[in-house]
Parts: structure tokens; C-alpha cells; sequence
């Protein structure tokens, strides 16, 4: 494709289009990246580049780009029943089977879903129910739900609010009435002297302590992401989950786990609940649901709180495209492929062991103050002084990092100064090494530019 041709685009991107999350301004001064195909872990954008794409989009590419049977079963269903609702006591065949699909591998005890379109949705969704449980079960004033500063629950007014990006909260008047925030269990970033286990007790204490202060008998539920994604993958300590869950229980206080990233097998197990042994009350799910290839989501829920919705009688709730047809073909489908490919065992077992190994070598550079990661998610925090964790001032390291990622066929993100990698759960061995090794140049580049 020709340069004049991106030129068009970035001039049609300039002219029409608002991007999401996009500085407006130096999008407009550079021009827009234009991304035209896909295949495997690789993207290629309109230049010809080919990009290993470390990111899997935006964390939802798990079976990978250029999967033949997605696209047979988006198209069977199109000609079957291409929309049909599933309001007012109707239903469809690929809702139901997707239903019961999706409850064979969420944890035990969590047999029903609710569809939506986007993980955002499925936490308006979550918001919702978890206040109308209360009501039914005759304590309204339970309401108030404690999120997470740097918690990641989308872009919705009520994904916005129970997240705690305080930028998106400047914008809008957010967080709307009823939502707490605690700190999140970022032990690189926030636990100073502290072990990891001692500061993973304090974080988690600090639920106990907003519980008290917003009063016990206030509080509807938790909601937290087993691994904080967007954030800047952030793995709590081992002492967090637990404490957490001892405090919950203590309060009968809910607790959503929002696997909008962790889920689908992102951490080597079916639900990041999964590896950390946790037991929620509600799961909001989207990205890998589908592999990212039509949009849908939803909110898993436990066997127990379905009963008492039951008894309430009409949930005032739904949208459009609840379970639409074609994205439930399309999920099933996905999670037909992983079970069958034994996808999510062999990053268990195989993959992620191997990307972790040589993941774990990187903490050598001297830009790099620790390199952690899960499965198939990794950080690297990048510092001025690997001793003292120092940080570079205003020199903007890590988006220097990620353009030189950019222009060396790499897709890395970064959150700060803390780049950020989660491929595509196919990622074979070979590709890792390749991965590896682009990430290691960037580094070098990037080092070159703060001496
Ligand atoms: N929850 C988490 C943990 C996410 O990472 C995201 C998106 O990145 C969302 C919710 C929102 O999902 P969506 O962008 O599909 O609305």
C-alpha cells in the first residue's frame, strides 16, 4: 500500500473520527497508525510492517488473529438467526448453549450468566445487581461498593466510578455517589520498606478500616481485578487475597472478581480466581469471551445470589445485544477451541513457565527495577536506579520505550513507566524468543536516550 493511501486514512482519522483514549492533539500533529491485517501474533499495518503484537489488542486476542472457524461460526449464524432478543421471556440457542458453556469452566458453584455487550456494560451490570440483591434481601441500605485506586473497570459512568484512574475521575464529575476506593497492592510502586507479604496484610487491612468508616452495615461488595491489568499488571502479594477474603467474610460483604482480563485463561487457569483460590460472588467477563472478534461480555454469578434475584421477581435490566446470537456463536465457538487445543493446560504447563523464565532475565538491564508477571502477562518497571527503585522525573521513559517498540515491529504498552506485554495465548516458544529479543533492543534504545 502506498504512503499516500495511510496519508488518506490519517486524514480521514483527522477529519472524522474521535479515537478512544487518544491524546487529540498529538494524534492530529502525527497521524493515526493504521493496522490492516492480522494472522497468528502479528499485525500489519498500512507501511507493510509486520508487528508482533504483544498486547493481543487490547488483552483479548487469546486464540489468536486469522482463526477460520470464528469466521464460520459469525457466518452460519448471520444466515440462521442473525438478531433475536432475549427480553421479555425469549431465548435463542447459541445464548443458552453459551450460557452452559461458560458454566462448565467458571469456578464451582457459578452456573449463571448475565450477556452484555462490553466488560464495562458487565460492570453497570454488576453495580446494579449487587445493590438490587440487597433490596431483595431486605437491606437497601447495603449499597455502597469499595473499588480500588488504579483499578481498571471500564468507561461507563458506573465503569469509570468503581475504577480508580484518577484522570478518567477528573473528567465528568466521577465517581458518582456510592463508590469507595482503598489503595491497590502494588508492592513495587507503593510498599516501601515493607516485605511484600506485610505490605499485602496492610493494603488488605485497609478494607477492613473503610468498612468501619462507611459503617458495616453499608457496604454491598468488593469489586477488584485478581490481577490489576490495566493498571500496570499489578500482582498483589500472596498475603492479599486471603486477608481479603477473611474481611468479607466477616462483613457479609460480596465480592466481585472482574475477569474481564484474567479470565479465559490468561493466568495458565480458566479465571484469574482460579489461581489465586478465590471464591467470588460475581464475575464480570468480556475481551477473551470472544478472542476480542465481536464484542460481547457478561457477569458470572454464584448459585446463592441467583436464588435471592429469583425471589425478587423482575430485574429492570438488559441491553439490545444481551447474548446477541452471532457474538454467542462466536464465544462458543472460542471456548470450543481453547478446551479442545487444551490452550489455557499448555500455557500452564509450557508457555507461560517459558515466557516467565526469560521474562525474569530482563530484571538484569539496568533500566529495569523488578520484572514480574503471571502466566501470560508481564511488567517491567522501568528506573533511574535499580537499588532505590528512583524513577526518571518528566522524561517520559515509557512512552520513549513503547515508540521504540513501535518502530521495531513490537507492541508493548506502556502505563507510566511500567511496560507492559500480554500476548496472545498461542504464543509458541520461537515467538518468545523473538518477543524477548525486541524487547531487549528497546530497552537499549531507550537507555541510550536518558544518558
Ligand atoms: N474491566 C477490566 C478489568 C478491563 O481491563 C476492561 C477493559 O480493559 C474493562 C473492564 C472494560 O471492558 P470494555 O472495554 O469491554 O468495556
Amino acid at each position: 500500500m502506498s504512503d499516500t493511501q495511510t496519508q488518506q486514512w490519517q486524514a480521514m482519522s483527522r477529519d472524522h473520527h474521535l479515537p478512544p483514549f487518544s491524546d487529540y492533539k498529538t494524534l492530529n500533529a502525527r497521524g493515526a497508525r493504521i493496522i490492516t491485517r492480522a494472522d497468528g501474533v502479528y499485525l500489519w499495518d498500512s507501511e507493510g510492517n509486520k508487528i508482533l503484537d504483544a498486547m493481543a489488542g487490547l488483552w483479548c486476542v487469546n486464540v489468536g488473529y486469522g482463526r477460520e472457524e470464528l469466521v464460520e461460526a459469525a457466518s452460519r449464524q448471520m444466515r440462521e438467526l442473525p438478531y433475536y432478543n432475549l427480553f421479555f421471556q425469549t431465548a435463542h440457542p447459541p445464548a443458552l448453549a453459551l450460557a452452559k458453556a461458560i458454566a462448565e469452566i467458571t469456578p464451582a458453584g457459578m452456573n449463571h450468566v448475565f450477556f452484555t455487550g462490553s466488560g464495562s456494560e458487565a460492570n453497570d451490570t454488576v453495580l446494579r445487581m449487587v445493590r438490587h440483591y440487597w433490596a431483595i434481601k431486605g437491606q437497601p441500605e447495603k449499597k455502597v461498593v469499595i473499588g480500588r485506586w488504579n483499578g481498571y473497570h471500564g468507561s461507563t459512568v458506573a465503569g469509570v466510578s468503581l475504577g480508580g484512574m484518577k484522570a478518567m475521575h477528573g473528567q465528568g464529575d466521577l465517581p458518582i455517589p456510592g463508590i469507595e476506593h482503598i489503595d491497590q497492592p502494588y508492592w513495587f510502586g507503593e510498599g516501601g520498606d515493607l516485605d511484600p507479604d506485610a505490605f499485602g496484610v496492610q493494603v488488605a487491612e485497609q478494607l477492613e478500616r473503610k468498612i468501619l468508616e462507611v459503617g458495616e452495615d453499608k457496604i454491598a461488595a468488593f469489586i477488584a481485578e485478581p490481577i490489576q491489568g490495566a493498571g500496570g499488571v499489578i500482582i498483589p502479594p500472596d498475603s492479599y487475597w486471603p486477608k481479603v477474603r477473611e474481611i468479607l467474610d466477616r462483613y457479609d460483604i460480596l465480592l466481585i472478581a472482574d475477569e474481564v482480563i484474567c479470565g479465559f485463561g490468561r493466568t495458565g487457569e480458566w479465571f484469574g480466581s482460579d489461581y489465586f483460590g478465590n471464591a467470588p460472588d460475581l464475575m464480570p467477563i468480556a475481551k477473551g469471551l470472544t478472542s476480542g472478534y465481536i464484542p460481547m461480555g457478561g457477569v458470572v454469578v454464584r448459585d446463592e445470589v441467583v436464588q435471592t434475584l429469583n425471589e425478587g421477581g423482575e430485574f429492570y435490566h438488559g441491553f439490545t445485544y444481551s447474548g446477541h446470537p452471532v457474538a454467542a456463536a462466536v464465544a462458543l465457538e472460542n471456548i470450543r477451541i481453547l478446551r479442545e487445543e487444551r490452550i489455557v493446560e499448555r500455557v500452564k504447563a509450557h508457555t507461560a513457565p517459558y515466557l516467565q523464565k526469560r521474562w525474569a532475565e530482563l530484571a538484569e538491564h539496568p533500566l529495569v527495577g523488578e520484572a514480574r508477571g503471571v502466566g501470560m502477562l508481564g511488567a517491567l518497571e522501568l528506573v533511574k536506579d535499580k537499588k532505590t527503585r528512583e524513577r526518571f522525573t518528566d522524561q517520559g521513559v515509557g512512552m520513549r520505550c513503547r515508540d521504540h517498540c513501535f518502530d521495531n515491529g513490537l507492541v508493548m504498552r506502556a502505563v507510566g513507566d511500567t511496560m507492559i506485554i500480554s500476548p496472545p495465548l498461542v504464543i509458541s516458544t520461537d515467538e518468545i524468543d523473538e518477543l524477548l529479543a525486541k524487547v531487549r533492543r528497546c530497552l537499549d534504545l531507550t537507555a541510550k536516550d536518558m544518558r
